[in-house]
């Protein structure tokens, strides 16, 4: 779309990096924020704890809620988020719970794009239900569809671009539909992180994170964090987040900040990988399907800056896919994504639960998709081992 401001994407990753590597206003200037590993922070006066609890001050009472480690990652993700707050969880569960539930009561629909992450789908079909709370899938990838069924939710939820299968959706479209409808509208980023999609920019309320992914960078940290304006993280403050107790420790969110800093230099490694290999896959005579942001002209690309290394494929029948995955010795699997190592994931493996259960199963999604993340190893090595596994694996 012609009116979306693009924002230039080599000033993003150069302002990031400069933004990353100075910590400010810190005791005796560290270059890198102390831990601060201690569960209160004590008043020297009944004055200054009243000054706390009447919110008159903002400053650390127990670690549950504010910690001064923390307080710098959720500093951090808001500048980079252009948010105005931000808050941080012990994982990205804990941010799109907390999040969705500050906002949900008995009675409430949530209208989400479907292909959502599976732990946030298990949320969608166990849960919420329990507390009256209703969800309707949409092909959200449609902006018509997603007006026809917008009306009377309370929630828009969508995850641009979506697990396993990389669905794109027009951010600024159904941002401004969702607003005139008085809709909460909430993205799981995780995917582009904020440096490759800032979707605040495009009339987002919330955006959230499994900082366990790209954010961390470096597969040794479950996170999650969510950003908006100051009245949305607040209404998540005062609701949710200190009672259901998912919060950051300060150690991971030290970690998390030492992983932030080189996020400007790892996307585009991890994307110039990954579209050098999607594209041979895509040459490939076993291959059906590539299913790759880079590859799509969906309006959805417009607020991307860049893409990552995630994405998956299709194998035709004459591959055997646990052959194909027995067969890789670069690509390990496992279920994660985001860090230094290369993962293979078949969607095989995990339809085998009830589909109610089961995003993958219960949207459809193919037996034969495989879902890649490409890591920071030589391309060339990673592109030989995919080849020679899809040669032992054909029938
Ligand atoms: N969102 C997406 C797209 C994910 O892939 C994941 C985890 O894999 C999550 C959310 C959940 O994050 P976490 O594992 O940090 O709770």
């Amino acid at each position: 779309m012609s009116d979306i401001p693009k924002l230039d994407r080599a000033a993003v990753l150069e302002r990031a990096a400069t933004y990353l590597a100075h910590d400010g206003n810190l005791p005796f200037d560290p270059v890198v924020p102390p831990i601060y590993q201690t569960s209160l922070f004590t008043f020297r006066s009944y004055g200054e704890m009243e000054d706390a609890f009447s919110g008159r001050t903002r400053r650390p009472v127990y670690s549950r809620g504010d910690n001064p480690t923390v307080m710098e990652f959720e500093k951090r993700i808001a500048g980079l988020e252009g948010a105005a707050e931000a808050r941080a969880f012990s994982s990205g569960m804990g941010a799109i719970s907390a999040t969705l539930l500050a906002f949900l009561q008995r009675g409430d629909r949530i209208l989400s794009t479907r292909h959502i992450y599976g732990d946030t789908f298990r949320l969608f079909q166990r849960l919420l239900p329990r507390f009256g709370i209703t969800v309707e899938y949409v092909d959200a990838t449609e902006v018509e569809a997603v007006a026809a069924r917008l009306p009377g939710a309370r929630v828009l939820y969508l995850e641009s671009p979506s697990s396993m299968v990389f669905e794109l959706q027009d951010l600024p479209r159904l941002a401004a539909l969702a607003r005139a409808e008085g809709v909460i509208t909430i993205i799981d980023n995780s995917w582009a992180t904020p440096l490759f999609q800032q979707p605040l920019a495009h009339g987002i309320d919330l955006s959230l994170h499994s900082a366990s992914k790209y954010i961390g960078g470096h597969s040794d940290t479950v996170a999650g964090v969510v950003a908006g304006s100051a009245e949305l993280v607040g209404q998540i403050n005062q609701n949710t987040f200190s009672m259901f107790g998912a919060k950051l420790a300060p150690f991971e969110a030290w970690l998390l900040l030492r992983g932030l800093r080189t996020l400007p230099f790892r996307l585009p490694r991890h994307e110039a990988s990954a579209l050098t290999i999607a594209e041979r896959l895509r040459d490939h005579a076993d291959i059906v399907r590539i299913f790759h942001p880079g590859f799509s002209n969906h309006a959805g690309t417009a607020t991307l800056l860049g893409s990552t290394g995630l994405f998956s494929f299709e194998v035709n029948e004459t591959i055997d896919v646990p052959t194909f995955v027995d067969a890789l010795k670069v690509f390990r699997i496992g279920v994660s994504w985001g860090g230094h190592e290369s993962l293979v994931v078949p969607a095989l493996a995990t339809l085998r639960q009830t589909p109610d259960y089961n995003a993958l199963a219960y949207f459809g999604v193919s037996a034969r998709l495989i879902r890649l993340h490409i890591g920071l190893e030589d391309p060339a090595i990673l592109w030989a081992d995919l080849e020679q596994a899809l040669t032992k694996a054909r029938r």
